[in-house]
């Protein structure tokens, strides 16, 4: 089966691209993996996103967007993409039961959460240790929990999970919050939350579910240990780049390098949203991510092969 574009990933980045792609009228697929896609499905509420004034949760958004997608003409593969050929004309994308083929590649893998690395974390995740608060919040009505981080997603999920537990602790390695100025004071307000400021985790205690933390005071150099029924990580998130991470241009970090058209370093293959080199991942820049991606196809495509509706790949020469 040939496609136009095949889109990897079904989180909000490979669903604009859908939308744009097959309402340009390009024949577009979409594979991921996931039956619920994306880290925005575990989202509680998304309240900044343009022009829903009230929140909606993360999974509505998909699901609508899915369907807009879908109303386009964009087919959709729950199947996970093994392999995919990126060099040339003929881009080449293989699930353990078929291989498709494309004239254009967007790659919307996303990202995951980052681990802690601590001693505990492994042995106790699913038993105590979570990476969802969302997911698992609602296990620890009238407990005591801790979250690890200072980012946005350590502080929006903290207070999340105040609508449960009796008491909520924030551990940050540093004496300032990197979340967002208006998130913060949230935190601040909310009796439930306590900030351990200066501070790190560095082992999780318990028998057969988490029982404590041990906590190291990076100023006064103390250890102390707090007792808490679960702890949920949020250090930051790590790229899903695991397929073309060795043939496309990464950062540091391995998220992929593209330009402001969302071009790789190879000829019809574009990133966008959480796997990209950005400055912020939000749902609003991921969508405007797809958005740019799929113009950018579509115009390689039209510069490339002879016609958009056409299956045949133009004999051209060799880039
Ligand atoms: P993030 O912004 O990278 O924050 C990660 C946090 O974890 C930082 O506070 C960092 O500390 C800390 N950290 C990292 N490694 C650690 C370690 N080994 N031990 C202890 N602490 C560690 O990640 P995020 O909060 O997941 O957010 C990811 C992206 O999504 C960001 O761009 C964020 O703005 C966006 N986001 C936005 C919203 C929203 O706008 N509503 C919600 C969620 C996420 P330092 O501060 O010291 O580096």
């Amino acid at each position: 089966m040939r496609y136009d574009v095949i889109i990897i990933g079904g989180g909000p980045a490979g669903l604009s691209a859908a939308i744009y792609a097959a309402r340009g009228g390009l024949k577009t697929a979409v594979f991921e993996r996931a039956i619920i896609a994306g880290q925005i499905t575990v989202t509680e509420d998304v309240e900044n996103y343009p022009g829903f004034v009230e929140p909606l949760s993360g999974f509505e958004l998909s699901e609508r967007m899915r369907t807009q997608a879908e109303r386009f003409g964009t087919e959709f593969f729950d199947e996970e993409i093994k392999a995919i050929g990126l060099e040339g004309l003929c881009k080449v994308v293989e699930t353990g039961s078929r291989t498709m083929r494309a004239k254009a590649v967007i790659l919307c893998t996303g990202a995951h959460p980052r681990r802690l690395s601590v001693p505990g974390e492994e042995p106790f995740t699913g038993r105590g240790v979570s990476y969802c608060a969302t997911c698992d919040g609602a296990l620890y009505r009238d407990k005591v929990v801790a979250v690890v981080g200072g980012g946005d997603s350590a502080v929006e999920e903290a207070l999340f999970l105040t609508r449960f537990a009796k008491k909520v602790y924030l551990i940050h390695r540093r004496d300032q919050l990197r979340a967002q100025q208006i998130i913060q004071q949230r935190a601040f307000k909310n009796p439930k939350v306590e900030i351990v400021w200066d501070s790190v985790v560095q082992k999780i205690h318990g028998s057969q579910i988490v029982e404590k933390l041990e906590v190291f005071n990076r100023k006064t150099n103390e250890i102390s240990f707090i007792p808490v029924d679960g702890v949920f990580i949020y250090v930051g998130i790590l790229p899903n780049n695991e397929l073309v991470e060795s043939r496309l241009e990464l950062d540091t970090f391995g998220f992929v390098i593209t330009d402001e058209y969302m071009h790789t370093n190879l000829p019809g293959i574009y990133a966008a949203g959480d796997i990209r080199h950005t400055v912020l991942r939000q749902v609003v820049t991921a969508t405007s991510d797809g958005a740019t991606a799929a113009w950018s196809a579509e115009k390689w495509i039209m510069e490339n092969y002879d016609d958009v509706e056409g299956n045949e790949v133009k004999e051209i020469a060799e880039q």
